[in-house]
């Protein structure tokens, strides 16, 4: 081979391990050693949120935590949506390691999936248009036409309640719900307060408020697969950890400061880690929203 055949040889392997070092995967993927894969809600700013590279949120901030002291750095996390309808088979599957996504604890869910937390406890609202005086609460919704989300215990909490009076709307997002209602599409969006407040500030362009009357009790816990006992007992450890350092409040102050959200205090911040003994998953009487 001429010195000129060896030049383009060479440039060439050059080009291929820089494709090869580039062209497959997520930057987190090229990091050696061992991963975690955690689910988290990809469209609730403030609470569960991916813009570009970036993962932000209060789940988030917890799932990081939790993941550092499993024994996890940053670069060792694999980020993976995981929509409400879908948490129970990502986990199931073992798609994921572990869900923190505004994910409540449930009788029902606690059947197929584990629960570590509590870690927050928030309560089911509802999202309008700052401009409808029609609706001051949920029993305004008569006549109206509602979006929730599939998987949700708010969806369920809707069927259950309002489905005679009021036009469900089911989309697979909360993206899809907020530009629903701001098209008019819909007269108002329900799901946890927390996440409605995270909506209305970075979505919602100064059109969107929520009611600020919440009529359910959503405990967020950790979801696990099941029979994780180990997994659940460090993640507890981490979660009493993190309130007890100051960094639970940090963390939550941070997250929501800039909306008008404030979290309710009689039941914040969680002081026992018992998701997995506790019966307390029962839903507030929603007999004013009928
Ligand atoms: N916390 C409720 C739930 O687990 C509503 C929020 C969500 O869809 O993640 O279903």
């Amino acid at each position: 081979m001429n010195r000129l055949a060896k030049r383009i040889v060479a440039a060439a392997a050059a080009v291929v391990s820089l494709v090869a070092m580039t062209g497959c995967g997520s930057s987190s993927e090229e990091t050696s050693g061992p991963k975690i894969t955690i689910g988290i809600k990809f469209d609730q700013p403030g609470v569960g949120y991916k813009q570009g590279n970036e993962y932000t949120g209060f789940d988030v901030d917890v799932a990081r935590y939790v993941a550092k002291k499993l024994g996890y750095s940053e670069k060792q996390i694999i980020w993976k949506e995981a929509p409400s309808a879908q948490r129970e088979a990502l986990l199931q599957n073992g798609d994921v390691d572990f869900i923190a996504a505004s994910y409540s604890i449930t009788e029902d869910r606690k059947k197929v999936v584990d629960f570590a937390g509590p870690y927050f406890y928030a309560g089911q609202d509802l999202l309008v248009r700052s401009d409808d005086t029609s609706i001051k609460s949920a029993k305004d919704l008569n006549g109206k036409n509602l979006c929730t989300v599939s998987g949700s215990t708010s969806a369920q909490v809707v069927k259950d309640n309002f489905a005679k009076s009021v036009q469900i709307m089911e989309l697979s997002g909360y993206a899809e719900c907020v530009t629903a209602l701001i098209s008019g599409t819909v007269d108002a969006v329900t799901t946890d307060d927390i996440i409605l407040a995270g909506l209305a500030s970075a979505k919602g362009g100064g059109v969107l408020k929520v009611l600020g009357q919440p009529f359910t009790k959503e405990t967020y816990g950790i979801g696990v697969k099941k029979g994780s006992t180990q997994l659940i007992k460090q993640i507890n450890d981490a979660l009493a950890e993190m309130v007890s350092d100051g960094s639970w409040q940090k963390a939550l102050d941070a997250e929501t400061s800039g909306t008008d959200y404030s979290p309710n205090k009689e039941w914040n911040p969680p002081t026992k880690f018992d998701a997995e003994d506790s019966d307390e998953t029962v839903r507030t009487d929603t007999a004013s929203a009928k």
